[in-house]
């Protein structure tokens, strides 16, 4: 049976992720860790690993009938991972629709047999991978706002020695505007 390895997440715009480059090469070493390509940094919300078109398509039901609220991210942490090797930006404080939102998602993924992680959930867009030795991080004060209006399906494949993700289907979270 076929299998695709799937994952939720939130995308970037190409200007944010073109914007986050620039400031991961001014304000990281080479040696740090393995960049990640700017049309990869993406937000994930739920990983499903390897799963069949039948769970894939029971899943995308269920997300097409989540009623949730957009949100404002607002991007002003960094870290750091040393045991997974990773170096990461995120949120000093993740917003509530954020948090709901993969909450609900990876109940589900959970219902339909994808394990979850036991690990709480800590939303992150990961810069660098195999960032395993010590990371001078940059100083606070970096921020940018992302208005998240939509979430997303993506496929992932490695091949040819490059990790590529796929958009397969994207859902509109309610405009705060219209409430
Ligand atoms: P690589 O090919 O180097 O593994 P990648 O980690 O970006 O690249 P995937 O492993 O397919 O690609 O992961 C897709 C997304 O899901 C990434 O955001 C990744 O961090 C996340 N992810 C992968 N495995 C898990 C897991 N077991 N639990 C939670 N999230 C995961
Ligand atoms: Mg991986």
């Amino acid at each position: 049976m076929a299998t695709q390895r799937l994952f939720f997440a939130l995308e970037l715009p190409d200007s944010l992720q073109q914007q986050l480059v620039r400031w991961r090469a001014e304000n990281f070493a080479e040696d740090d860790g393995k960049p990640v390509a700017a049309a990869n940094l993406h937000l994930t919300l739920a990983f499903l690993g390897e799963v069949s078109s039948e769970t894939s398509q029971k899943l995308q039901q269920l997300a097409a009938r989540i009623v949730q609220p957009g949100f404002t991210l607002n991007l002003d942490d960094a870290g750091h991972w040393p045991r997974p090797g990773v170096v990461w930006l995120g949120c000093q404080r993740a917003p509530r629709g954020l948090l709901q939102l993969a909450s609900l998602l990876r109940a589900q993924a959970a219902r339909h047999g994808c394990a979850q992680s036991a690990q709480p959930f800590h939303p992150h867009i990961t810069l660098l991978r195999n960032a395993t030795q010590k990371v001078a991080l940059p100083a606070r004060g970096f921020h940018w706002h992302l208005e998240v209006s939509h979430f997303a399906l993506f496929s992932s494949t490695f091949t040819q020695g490059r990790t590529r993700y796929r958009r397969l289907a994207r859902w509109p979270l309610l405009s705060s505007a219209g409430a």
